[in-house]
């Protein structure tokens, strides 16, 4: 991953700024409010000062009396007095004042010189007497503003300090937070480059969305985990079953070619050779339908149709092959019942249970007997039931029953049409009907297959 293209330094980048923005805004707004706000406060100082100077002059008979407690200077504001027509008698102008500027009962006057601000307050009294004083209230507003440029010095210098903890600290975290996902993605990698699917991502205590983010994908590692093995299986066993018909083939033609043999002899070569090729196809035959459904390729043709004489049809069908086993093949099938669904594949469903419950009979029994029920659920269910007094399934077994390829007894390669996908292609007909098919037997009595398929 190139480094600035990492999540890590986005965020810390985006961050950063936001964090520069809400400084510079912030120290903006701080500034301008403390100017105002000094401002305020001087301006509140200058009058009261001005006002309370008056309580400590008095003007009778044309005497201006002016107390002790009079203070030239109070509060950083020099007081001066004046009379009516603009001499001062009280008070020292501060150095570098304009001297000239004129009394004024206005407000509050800003006069800027050379050096200095001056913020000045002149206030009118009239006396008994007829007579007026001027009270003069001069503010060098240098001090607060000397204040001010400290204040905006100090956050100058402090602001990028700020700043910088600020990215760090965010940097920081980021980093920690995402410590996590460089560990899924080294992970990640170490199963990739290795093809090594038994390993997973590590997960952290706390279940947050980095947890829930390892979770899943761990899920998917199962889920990629076995169905390569799945694959694997399907493809040794795959192998594994054509090897038997093609070595007997090769063989047949071996000894046919090497000796010399009767026209009868040959024929029977030919008929091992055919039957061999036959089975064979018949697996290949099943295999690619198996494969297709399972890959969802297989196009499943619903439609309404009277099941009822479909099955009665394929029974009669199946009792020829029961008799030649001397199987008897019962059937009790409940009339008319209509379902949605695929007609070639529900006849399939009752090919392969029935013809398992005749395969795998026990010729010992007295009277062995296939059974199949159709009939209709009070809730909206056809049942249909293939039960048989064979040899039975073993209570570990049952489940496996209905694997690809999985055979109770592994020696009945050579016999027949058994590759042990009959009842995985019943299972995936039914499921894809969104029924159930569940499995009770007994070794030695016999087993039921009872399958549950909604009408519509
Ligand atoms: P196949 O019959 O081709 O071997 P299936 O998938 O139809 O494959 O059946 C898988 C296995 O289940 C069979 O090999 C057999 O051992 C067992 N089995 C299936 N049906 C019955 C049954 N009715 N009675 C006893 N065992 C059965």
């Amino acid at each position: 991953m190139k480094k600035f293209n990492s999540i890590k330094n986005r965020v810390t980048i985006y961050y950063a700024m936001v964090i520069i923005v809400i400084s510079l805004v912030f120290s903006l707004m701080l500034s301008l409010s403390i100017e105002k706000q000094v401002s305020l406060v001087t301006e509140d100082t200058l009058i009261k000062t001005v006002q309370n100077s008056l309580d400590d002059i008095d003007y009778e008979n044309q005497i201006i009396e002016i107390d002790n407690d009079f203070d030239s200077y109070s509060q950083g504001v020099t007081l001066l007095v004046y009379t009516e027509s603009g001499q001062l008698i009280k008070g020292k102008t501060p150095k570098d004042f304009p001297a000239y500027t004129p009394l004024s009962s206005s407000e509050i006057q800003e006069i800027e010189t050379e050096q200095h601000i001056w913020h000045i307050y002149d206030l009118y009294q009239n006396y008994d007497n007829g007579q007026g004083l001027w009270v003069r209230g001069i503010y060098a507003m240098d001090d607060a503003l000397h204040s001010l440029a400290a204040i905006r010095h100090v956050m100058l210098l402090i602001l990028p300090l700020l700043i910088v903890v600020a990215v760090f600290t965010g940097f920081k975290i980021t980093k920690k937070a995402f410590e996590p996902v460089s560990e899924i993605a080294e992970t990640a990698n170490t199963i990739n480059s290795g093809y090594d699917l038994s390993k997973r991502l590590p997960l952290n205590n706390s279940e947050d969305e980095i947890y829930q983010l390892s979770e899943t994908i761990n899920k998917m590692i199962s889920r990629l985990e076995e169905s390569f093995k799945n694959e694997k299986q399907f493809t040794s066993d795959v192998s594994h079953e054509l090897k038997t018909p093609l070595a007997v083939i090769s063989a047949e033609c071996e000894y046919a070619l090497s000796s010399d043999m009767s026209t009868e002899e040959y024929k029977e070569s030919l008929e091992t050779i055919l039957g061999q090729t036959k089975r064979t196809t018949s697996m290949v035959q099943q295999l690619l339908q198996i494969s297709r459904s399972f890959n969802k390729e297989q196009y499943v043709e619903k439609e309404i149709f009277n099941l009822s004489p479909l099955a009665e049809g394929t029974i009669a069908e199946l009792s020829s092959l029961a008799s030649d086993k001397g199987v008897q093949l019962i059937s009790d099938i409940e009339d008319d019942i209509y379902i949605n669904a695929d007609e070639t594949l529900l006849v399939r469903i009752i090919i392969n249970l029935v013809n398992n419950g005749i395969k795998y009979m026990d010729s010992s029994k007295e009277n062995p007997y296939v059974k199949f029920t159709l009939k209709k659920d009070s809730n909206q269910l056809v049942t249909l039931e293939v039960s048989d007094n064979g040899i039975g399934i073993a209570e570990e077994n049952m489940d496996k029953v209905f694997q690809k390829f999985y055979k109770v007894d592994k020696s009945r390669t050579g016999s027949g049409e058994s590759f042990g996908l009959g009842l995985a292609m019943v299972k995936w007909i039914v499921e894809t009907h969104n029924g159930t098919i569940s499995l009770s037997s007994q070794l030695k009595e016999g087993s039921i297959f009872t399958v549950k398929l909604p009408i519509e």
